[in-house]
């Protein structure tokens, strides 16, 4: 079957701007494929190229067996897209926002009309119907767009933070409308800094950094290869440090904390060693996660 997304070499500056730097990747039919990374590193500017927004500088880039350059308008019928910034349009309803919407694509109004209503319950805002879209919580707007983004009933949802700014609440009910999308044959591609969603969401993920991409795998692979099993973690303080170095085990001083990493079958051992030898004030021991790769990775420097 052929890939939904391939990109070789696909490149974007804007004048001495390298936002994205020859990268290449494939993103399967039917998969949540993520893209990380710090701010500044290229995922908006990747997904601007994929949805035939902003047309690439050089490289390959084929979106549904397409080129978004000769193709654009054919593409956009198949795509739909969750964009960073809320963009509803405040003169209409929730029912208004969908209704005019369909207009792009030629769906007749009836057909229109019974398609914003089902997609109104779909994503729990059918009380909301005929409200103004500025008398919505965030998380209602955030469930609107994504509404708009499946009035077209598409192949391809491209999502650009999908669940910035909102409660964990409201964050759950996102996921488990992708997860039902991804159940009825679609396949997303999303951005997001909630590292938790992407180890939750993706089946696979790319991590990018100055336009480039770092790594690729899925969630697991990539904590297995890039983060060790188990960090133990531990207050720091000059005697700690003196003791780790003194016992010869590698650490990583992050904020008020050392870290360790340690594969599951020596933590237990280590974590006792460095309790009786060292008796930090704090420790806890916790497996490794998306976010210790990502800070590995992409380091802990502020960006931008
Ligand atoms: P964030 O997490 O903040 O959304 P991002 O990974 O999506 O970041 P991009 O928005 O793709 O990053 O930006 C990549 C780089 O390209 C940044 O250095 C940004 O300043 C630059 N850039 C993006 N759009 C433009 C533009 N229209 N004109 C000039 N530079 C731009």
């Amino acid at each position: 079957m052929p890939d939904i997304i391939e990109a070789g070499d696909l490149k974007k500056t804007y004048g001495p701007t390298i936002a994205v730097d020859g990268i290449c990747f494939t993103v399967r039919k039917g998969e949540i494929f993520g893209f990380l990374g710090p701010n500044g590193a290229g995922k908006t500017t990747t997904m601007k190229m994929i949805t035939c927004v902003s047309p690439r500088t050089s490289g390959t880039l084929r979106v549904l067996g397409m080129d978004p350059e000769t193709n654009p308008a054919e593409i956009k019928q198949r795509l739909g897209v969750v964009p960073q910034e809320t963009n509803l349009d405040p003169d209409f309803t929730c029912f208004g926002n969908l209704f005019y919407y369909s207009r792009y694509f030629d769906i007749p109004k009836e057909a229109a009309a019974k398609r914003a209503d089902e997609l109104l319950e779909f994503v729990q805002l059918k009380e909301k119907r005929d409200v103004a879209v500025d008398k919505l919580s965030g998380g209602m707007k955030r469930r609107l767009i994504l509404a708009r983004a499946l009035v077209n009933n598409p192949d391809l949802l491209i999502l650009d933070e999908p669940t910035i700014g909102l409660d964990p609440q409201a964050r759950h009910l996102i996921w488990e409308k992708l997860r039902s999308l991804q159940a009825q044959g679609n396949t997303i591609v999303m951005s997001t800094h909630y590292l938790d969603e992407a180890a939750r969401l993706c089946d696979r993920l790319v991590i990018m950094d100055n336009g480039k991409i770092l790594v690729e795998g899925t969630p697991e692979e990539l904590v297995r290869q890039h983060a060790g099993h188990e960090i133990v973690e531990v207050e720091t303080s000059d005697d700690v440090i003196a003791c780790l170095v003194d016992l010869k085990i590698p650490f990583e001083k992050t904020g008020d904390m050392l870290q360790i990493v340690a594969p599951t079958d020596t933590a237990r051992e280590v974590a006792r060693t460095v309790l009786d030898r060292c008796r930090p004030g704090r420790m806890i021991t916790r497996p490794a996660t998306l976010e210790d790769v990502f800070l590995k990775l992409t380091g802990r420097g502020l960006r931008e």
